[in-house]
């Protein structure tokens, strides 16, 4: 991937050696708070990634083989290695031989002749304490991760491994989506009355509800939180008043499902009280926009959510997303924010708007998100560096993050790194940016990686 001299030297020499600052993920706090020990190399691997099932499924692999409780790790793993020389040109080909080199030192590519001898040498490896859960993250540089939080966790996890002081910062991350979620009456009161107990706030209107967020919201900046992160399918920014909101609540709470309009008019108004709260605290918001999810409703019922049936919508967000945006910077209250769009489409949509909200109060501040989920991958990369560079300051970009279900996916970041110098030694090649300011280049190259981001968050 590194294509000519200068990209080679920007990585090797200012890139690859950079520690991982991976501030959005999905990982399990349980896992890395006991130090979990894997038992082998298809339970890593396949426990968890829709990705890889989305693959399989689509190789004519059985679901039994996917998620299936009835087979052995080692059978599930057999159908992913007759699947991998499959996915030559998609990401999943790459990642996995990267997992492979930098996280086991196999230099194999997978196939069925080499399926046996490869599981058997990750598995011995990840049998013994150097691959635990902790040992696997410093061993990939791993400086801080932020995990994907409901404002109800306890967070016993992430306090535990802040006593133990684990030199990896594992910090949550405030993702209230489901206090949104006000389509499902007997979904959201249920949540609610979850929300009531852990905040100790008895709730019986909007007002005490807001109360109970934000007796959970000082509690996660009590352990370290500095991000929120919303998953939206679009922006909401409907026209409406306090009075029509305490109506919409008290009728979702008393068990009546609400109209389309409510239901809109509620998530506005709670996209506006969620920026103030990030606000308030100096947090930054992420904005994940445009997937539509669940879409195979025969297999949603049989295997549930996140297994691989989501994809990418088509909203249209662009006046949404200006008004919420202005609403809040009107008020003074907008706080660093980063956007990620699913659909490739709006790629350039964001990298005008973010323009709109830049106020010189800090380098970056309003950003355009690391191409995400479907758009990770090298072209999704590429065409999000270069709509981000074309109308604002790629040298300001915060970077990389994983998104990541697995504790293998770090070497995401080398990926990434990869393509982000090619991409600039490429410019120097051609004559497009001064060989002379090298510095200014291996800066910016250095900022992306790591430093953009050290800064940006104050972890
Ligand atoms: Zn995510």
């Amino acid at each position: 991937m590194l294509e000519n001299e200068v990209a080679q030297y920007l990585y090797h020499q200012h890139a690859a050696t950079l520690p991982i600052i991976d501030y959005h993920c999905h990982l399990d706090p349980e896992s890395i708070a006991n130090d979990r020990q894997f038992d082998n190399l298809g339970q890593i691997w396949l426990e968890g990634d829709h990705y890889k099932w989305r693959a399989m499924r689509t190789n004519g692999i059985e679901e039994r083989f996917c998620t299936g409780k009835d087979t052995s790790d080692w059978e599930k793993f057999e159908k992913w290695s007759e699947t991998v020389p499959y996915t030559m040109r998609n990401p999943l080909y790459h990642w996995t031989h990267l997992e492979l080199q930098k996280g086991f030192g196999v230099n194999k590519i997978l196939k069925p002749e080499t399926a046996r001898e490869i599981y058997e040498e990750c598995t011995a490896k990840l049998r013994t304490p150097e691959y635990s859960a902790r040992s696997l993250m410093k061993k990939f540089n791993v400086e801080v991760v932020c995990t994907t939080d409901d404002p109800i966790d306890s967070l016993e996890h992430h306090l535990k491994l802040m006593k133990e002081g684990f030199e990896v910062k594992v910090l949550p991350t405030w993702r209230p989506d489901k206090a949104m979620a006000v389509e499902n009456s007997t979904t959201y009161r249920a949540w609610v009355e979850k929300l009531s107990i852990v905040s100790g706030v008895h709730i019986s209107n909007y007002s005490d509800f807001i109360d109970a967020l934000q007796v959970r919201q000082n509690f996660f900046a009590t352990v370290g939180c500095k991000l929120s992160d919303h998953g939206i399918e679009e922006f909401y920014a409907e026209d409406y008043s306090d009075v029509e909101i305490d109506t919409i609540f008290n009728k979702v709470y008393g068990g009546t499902e609400l109209t389309r309009e409510d239901i809109l008019k509620f998530k506005s108004a709670m996209m506006v009280q969620f920026a103030q709260m990030n606000f308030r605290k100096g947090w930054t918001q992420q904005f994940h926009y445009g997937p539509i999810r669940n879409n195979n409703s025969r297999l949603f019922a049989k295997i549930g959510a996140d297994t691989g049936f989501d994809s990418m919508g088509d909203f249209t967000v662009a006046k949404n997303m200006s008004q919420f945006l202005n609403k809040l910077d009107a008020q003074n209250m907008l706080t660093k924010t980063i956007i990620y769009n699913l659909n490739p489409r709006d790629n350039e949509m964001i990298a005008a708007m973010i323009g709109n909200f830049q106020d010189g109060s800090v380098a970056g501040k309003i950003q355009f998100g690391a191409a995400w989920w479907f758009l990770d991958q090298k072209l999704g990369m590429i065409n999000q560096m270069n709509s981000l560079s074309m109308m604002g300051l790629f040298s300001r970009f915060v970077g990389m993050l994983t998104d990541s279900r697995s504790i293998l996916s770090y070497p995401r970041h080398d990926y990434f790194r990869r393509i982000m110098c090619n991409l600039i030694g490429t410019d120097v090649v051609k004559g497009e940016l001064p060989v002379s300011e090298m510095n200014i280049i291996a800066k910016m190259v250095e900022g992306i990686s790591y430093y953009n981001a050290r800064n940006y968050f104050d972890f």
